[in-house]
């Protein structure tokens, strides 16, 4: 087996939680959209406009210093844009998002998991490197969604930012993953899909970022690319 060479020499490998590990129920989104709306989604527009949505915001927050605006603190508001840019009006929008709400109750509406993931962490673990999540949610149900994933027994240790009261990109939130570790910087590594929230901000205070880039957005980036989690770590 063969470390991906940004994890050479690391101790533990954290990762984002959305977007990262773990990916939104398309099928039960667009399920919900379809019933409420009249109008059928695509599995893969949605995850194109949600990459591209979580783009544009990265940039956006980047702008104003990361100060949340009001319309991040709705529920579900990165389903509402996405929405929103695929169509449908506010208050249709009102309406799926209602829908959403209940849906979420019941089971976690980040609960798809890509097929490589389980046995990419079980590989990593094998390498002997500890795994870890930190992840800024909503509600504090990061567990639930690794849960509904099937993916929580992997990890020795979650940071939920809804938990803890810290957030990505400050860096108190890395550093405390990284004291509850008994670690130093160098010695983990950071994966996750934002740029800015992630990759850049891990690397500000010594991790090693490494950006997981599946739709190519990011040309520009400083830290280390990979399209997919299984480039952490050659089977072969
Ligand atoms: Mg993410």
């Amino acid at each position: 087996m063969t470390l991906h060479p940004a994890l050479n020499g690391k101790r533990a490998c954290i990762f984002d939680a959305g977007g990262t590990l773990v990916h939104p129920d398309w099928s039960r989104l667009s399920h919900i959209a379809e019933q409420v709306s009249g109008r059928v989604f695509e599995a893969g527009e949605m995850d194109r406009a949600f990459g591209e949505m979580l783009r544009a915001v990265g940039l956006e927050m980047q702008r104003e210093g990361f100060v949340l605006p009001d319309e991040m603190k709705r529920s579900h508001w990165t389903f509402r844009r996405i929405y929103r840019a695929l169509g449908l009006d506010e208050s249709t929008c009102d309406s799926v998002v209602e829908q959403l709400d209940g849906a979420h109750l019941d089971r976690h509406l980040w609960s798809g998991v890509n097929t490589e993931v389980p046995r990419v962490l079980d590989d990593l673990k094998r390498q002997g490197l500890l795994l870890a999540v930190i992840s800024n949610t909503e509600d504090g149900r990061l567990a639930d969604s690794l849960d509904a994933a099937g993916i929580r027994d992997r990890f020795d240790l979650l940071i939920d930012s809804h938990l803890v009261g810290l957030r990505k990109p400050d860096a108190a939130i890395f550093q405390l993953a990284l004291d509850r570790l008994t670690l130093k910087a160098d010695d983990a590594a950071f994966v996750g899909d934002s740029y800015v929230h992630d990759a850049l901000a891990a690397q500000a205070i010594g991790l090693r970022g490494i950006l997981l880039d599946p739709l190519n957005l990011h040309p520009e980036s400083v830290c280390p690319r990979i399209r997919s989690l299984s480039e952490l770590i050659d089977s072969h």
